[in-house]
């Protein structure tokens, strides 16, 4: 290994920037550390590695020898590279990664120590996980959780400490992260989607979702983002005056990265190169100081683990560089937010993407299938699926008209919509062979392999087609993609499963052939799921009045909107896809309610106390100045003093009218808190921080954002926008 090659995999995570030589190929650095199939070939005995890849492709079950082989292996490995720790790493619905450290360190009992990590240590630990959120399943009397191994993600070498990423579930079985649901939803749509393209190739075995997300982020200097304790305690300011400029020239949009930023982004694509993300893309985004970072996707469940992975690294890098990484939806208020585009696609073990159209009528066909089922799908599920991407930060974010609407849609593009309107033209029932004919060559066989669409977007939709995958776009940038990869590949697997019993009916009893079939359902599907479609601007009152006449839900607030997950029709739906009981998905909503309810509390009281504590103390400084200042003036023109004063004069008085303004209010708001806090039921108390509470913060922040502009620049208590905006 070269001296450079190695500075660059020592990089611990907590020291000095890592000068990064670009001469180190990325592709020599991609996966060094991570225990993937490369190194189980180098490190495991055969049987071990057959064992592991079977668990990773076809779900076997490891056995209690082969793990302890594993986990022998994974500890040479890790060994060999300076490691001195291992971790179960998961995904609590905390929102944030949790690790537990433990040292391969232990004494034998004569004085002496050895490295020791066995396979019951790779398989299943108890971490002492009592305060993590569990919706009410965990009574703390019986306060037990577990973490089990996922080895369809590999463990990988972060800082020094060896992380296998694992399930988290409490003892009585259920779910108490996003992986457990993830990776049973995915079992789901892997059975339903193969039985679907076994219509078309008897040779697909295994069908797996895959999914490239696109983070968004701000990057604000360190030491200025710590002066707001607004971006301290909620990561977004509270209060602030737009600047004289902000986004209004585009000038930062795709414009060349600044310096500082372009030396982070190279530390942690380097970081990422080992830890084996595959990011590819970074650019500028839309706002000042804003950026975004796509990787090559992966199958879902990884891109997933690569995500929640990515967001904690981006926040330690960044802090070298001395920059704050933002994630929030709305940092600021008057610029744009930042999202995370998911973008989804099925494909086979055969290599076929199924959202891509094909070259041949019968490819097409296929396509046709999934494309045609996941408009149903999302159509029958639109309200479940807004659920999904429902938190207090995401609020902000959609319906603002910068992000797409609180309304779910599909976007389709003009071609595929011809292609569906000929398609429901099609007869019922049997085919004449010339209907058949015309079929395939002028109607399937027309749909080119490469979509204009691709390229021609609408930037408006939450849930758009783009030429071989759709791009779920309302997603938040500090979500967990787990939650909306769970949603969406549950119901696309419940469609396949009601897709493939309608057909088989119509094969059986109707006596039709098979493609015959396949169109007579697709066909009314068309039909009955016409009105999830649509291709004009997300953003314009009219969609919000079309969308109510087609009885699409548009729910703008994440109490309102969680409700659709504790329907009876999703909880039915978790559980006959064997993805949640009532009880898990219960305890969800109860978690998610609970979030909001306490993420609205404590901006509540950060915006309270900087309103009272700094705000007012600096208006009334400044007003005794300006006292001060006319007092001065009487005394030197006497009854004259009027006319030279008048300014000062206006502004004490407005001063005063402010002061009066965030005082009341800030009253107000602590009362309706007050109220809130006394309501038991959940669901009645985050309406009331939702309605009651939530609407007083404009108020406040209207009146601290007048005084920001009267007060002298000097004493301003807050770093402002333009200075966190604009320091690059
Ligand atoms: P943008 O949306 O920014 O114009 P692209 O659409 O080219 O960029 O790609 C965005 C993301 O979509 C990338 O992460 C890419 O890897 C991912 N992507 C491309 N094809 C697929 C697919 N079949 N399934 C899932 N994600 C995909
Ligand atoms: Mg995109």
């Amino acid at each position: 290994m070269s001296t450079l090659r190695f500075h660059a995999i020592k990089g611990s995570l907590d020291s000095k920037p890592v000068a990064v030589e670009e001469k180190v190929r990325r592709s020599e650095l991609f996966g060094e550390n991570v225990f993937n199939e490369n190194t189980m070939r180098q490190y495991l005995t055969k049987d071990a590695f057959v064992g592991v890849i079977n668990a990773i492709k076809y779900g076997k079950k490891i056995d209690r020898n082969i793990a302890d082989q594993v986990a022998s292996s994974m500890k040479d490995w890790a060994l060999s590279k300076g490691v001195t720790h291992y971790t179960h790493w998961f995904q609590p619905l905390t929102g944030a990664t949790a690790e537990k450290h433990d040292a391969f360190f232990e004494t034998t009992g004569d004085g002496m120590a050895i490295e020791k990590f066995g396979g019951s240590q790779l398989v299943q630990q108890e971490p002492d996980a009592s305060s993590f959120p569990s919706g009410g399943i965990r009574n703390t009397f019986e306060a037990r959780g577990y973490t089990a191994w996922d080895p369809t993600s590999p463990a990988f070498i972060y800082g020094t400490t060896l992380c296998i990423p694992t399930i988290f579930v409490a003892y009585t079985g259920e779910a108490l992260d996003y992986k457990t649901p993830l990776l049973r939803a995915l079992h789901a749509v892997d059975d339903a989607a193969t039985a679907v393209c076994r219509y078309f190739d008897k040779n697909v075995k295994k069908v797996s979702s895959s999914l490239g997300w696109e983070q968004e982020y701000f990057l604000i200097d360190k030491r200025l983002a710590a002066s707001r304790p607004d971006i301290t305690l909620t990561g977004r300011t509270l209060l602030g005056h737009s600047p004289a400029k902000g986004q209004q020239l585009d000038d930062h949009y795709f414009g060349s990265i600044p310096t500082r930023a372009l030396n982070f982004m190279r530390e942690l694509e380097n970081e990422c190169m080992l830890l084996g993300i595959p990011v590819k893309t970074r650019h500028n985004e839309v706002a000042p100081n804003q950026f975004e970072l796509a990787p090559i996707f992966e199958e879902a469940n990884l891109a997933v683990d690569h995500n929640s992975l990515l967001m904690d690294v981006m926040g330690r890098i960044a802090s070298r560089h001395n920059f704050k990484v933002l994630m929030h939806e709305k940092p600021f208020a008057g610029i744009n937010g930042s999202g995370k585009h998911n973008n989804w696609s099925l494909s086979t073990d055969t290599g076929v993407n199924l959202l891509a159209p094909g070259k041949t009528p019968m490819s097409n066909l296929q396509f046709l299938t999934f494309f045609i089922n996941t408009i149903k799908a999302v159509h029958k599920h639109e309200a479940l699926l807004r659920a999904a991407i429902a938190s207090a930060s995401n609020d902000h974010r959609l319906g603002a008209n910068e992000a797409p609407p609180a309304i779910i849609s599909v976007f389709i593009g003009e071609q595929l919509t011809k292609v569906l309107e000929e398609l429901e033209g099609v007869t019922k029932g049997k085919l004449s062979p010339q209907e058949k004919t015309e079929l395939k060559l002028n109607v399937v066989g027309k749909i080119p392999d490469v979509l204009l669409d691709n390229t021609d977007r609408n930037r408006t939709s939450p849930f758009a087609f783009t030429g071989n995958k759709f791009e779920f776009r309302a997603v938040g940038s500090t979500a967990n993609c787990g939650n909306p990869m769970t949603v969406l590949n549950t119901i696309v697997a419940k469609q396949l499963k009601d897709f493939k019993v309608e057909v088989d009916a119509l094969i059986d009893k109707k006596d039709l052939k098979k493609d015959e079939a396949i169109f007579n359902v697709l066909r009314e599907y068309i039909k009955s799921s016409r009105d999830i479609l649509f291709e004009g601007n997300g953003y314009g009152k009219e969609w919000e009045d079309e969308a109510k006449r087609r009885g699409l839900s548009n729910n703008k607030t994440t109490p309102e909107a969680l409700k659709a997950r504790v329907s009876e029709q999703s909880i039915a739906l978790f559980e006959e896809m064997e993805v949640m009981s009532r009880k898990e998905t219960e305890a969800r909503y109860e978690i998610e309610i609970e979030a909001y309810i306490m993420h609205i509390q404590i901006e509540g009281r950060v915006l309270g106390d900087i309103a009272r504590n700094h705000i007012v103390p600096t208006a009334v400084k400044y007003q005794n100045i300006l006292i001060e200042n006319v007092k001065g003036l009487k005394e030197i023109f006497d009854k004259k003093y009027e006319a030279v004063s008048k300014e000062q004069l206006s502004l004490i008085e407005d001063i005063s009218s402010h002061i009066e303004g965030i005082n009341a209010n800030v009253t107000k708001m602590i009362n309706e808190r007050k109220k809130a806090n006394n309501i038991e039921d959940i669901e009645k108390k985050a309406y009331a921080y939702c309605f009651n509470v939530k609407p007083l913060f404009d108020d406040i922040r209207y009146h601290c954002d007048k005084l920001e502009l009267l007060i002298d620049d000097e004493i301003w208590p807050l770093t402002k926008y333009r200075e966190l905006l604009f320091t690059r």
